[in-house]
């Protein structure tokens, strides 16, 4: 017994029913996308997507750090990425929090946290438009590649469209 065996036997009914051993490792539809961990959001679904059509990149508040640069720089020129949505949500615990206060928490536990950054997100706007140009002027991604931002709706699944290109 582990803490794991829900999803180990989970698991095997998804392999006997497994139907995706064509794919490849490269984006079907082109497409990457960088949003929350928030774990109401169904990235493929919301989108009309399945396995094998994008590049899904995925942290505290979609928001486009350095690593997600890096990740986009390979699945760009390795993986057929050739158009990225950033989208972030309603309702983000990243937006009702600073920085400080994650300390001021982790601080409760007895853990010191003060080296990291959380990129917690003040102004969820003014976070998304950084965050486009953030990718669109990085000197490691091609100029002309598509940037688009859209907040995504938790309690209507509706995709609000800010910045498409
Ligand atoms: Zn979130």
């Amino acid at each position: 017994m582990s803490q794991f065996d829900d999803l180990i036997s989970a698991n095997a009914k998804y392999a006997a029913k497994f139907r995706n051993s064509e794919l490849t490792g490269r984006a079907a539809r082109g497409l990457g996308v960088v949003t929350c961990m928030d774990s109401r959001i169904d990235p493929l679904g919301l989108l009309g997507l399945e396995a094998g059509d994008a590049k899904i990149l995925r942290n505290a508040g979609a928001r486009v750090t350095d690593d997600v640069l890096r990740t986009l720089v390979l699945a760009v020129y390795l993986l057929g990425v050739e158009r990225v949505l950033v989208m972030p949500h309603t309702d983000c615990g990243m937006s009702k929090v600073t920085d400080a206060d994650v300390h001021e928490l982790t601080q409760r536990h007895g853990v010191d946290t003060r080296s990291l950054e959380f990129h917690t997100v003040p102004d969820q706007g003014a976070a998304l438009r950084h965050d486009l140009t953030r990718i669109r002027s990085s000197p490691f991604l091609p100029p002309g590649l598509p940037v688009g931002g859209a907040i995504y709706d938790v309690h209507t699944g509706e995709l609000l469209p800010v910045a498409l290109e």
